[in-house]
């Protein structure tokens, strides 16, 4: 094997180190974006029951519900279309480790996080 040969060998198994790299970061975003993409389903579901029940049992109109999403946002003191939480984050009743209201397991023990708050895992 000669020098450039070497130099070759070299780029080449730096540019597969690279590219391996490269699949472990788009494995971890897609992992993310799964888990995003659950999030706002139940998001969706759950607010969507909300509505038809605020609908049909009470009788709340869509000039109503515009209105208190407003107040809603309004609640930070910014109206910006975004809700900002600040929920105390939950112990596993197994480990007693924190962990995040937004997974369903403990990452720590794998234990499923008991059910809280309807919104847990949608923010
Ligand atoms: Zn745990």
């Amino acid at each position: 094997m000669n020098l450039f040969d070497l130099v070759q060998a070299q780029q080449i198994h730096a540019a597969e180190v690279s590219a391996e790299r490269a699949g472990n970061k788009v494995i971890g975003v897609e992992g993310r974006l799964g888990e995003l993409e659950s999030r706002f389903n139940r998001l969706a579901l759950v607010t969507h029951s909300l509505w038809d029940l605020l609908k049909d049992r009470h009788g709340y109109t869509g000039e109503e519900l515009r209105d208190w999403v407003t107040l809603t946002d309004l609640k930070d003191g910014k109206l910006d279309g975004r809700l900002r939480q600040t929920t105390a984050p939950l112990n596993c009743h197994k480990c007693n480790r924190v962990i995040s209201r937004a997974f369903a397991r403990c990452m720590y023990c794998d234990e499923p996080a008991a059910e809280g708050d309807i919104f847990d895992r949608v923010h």
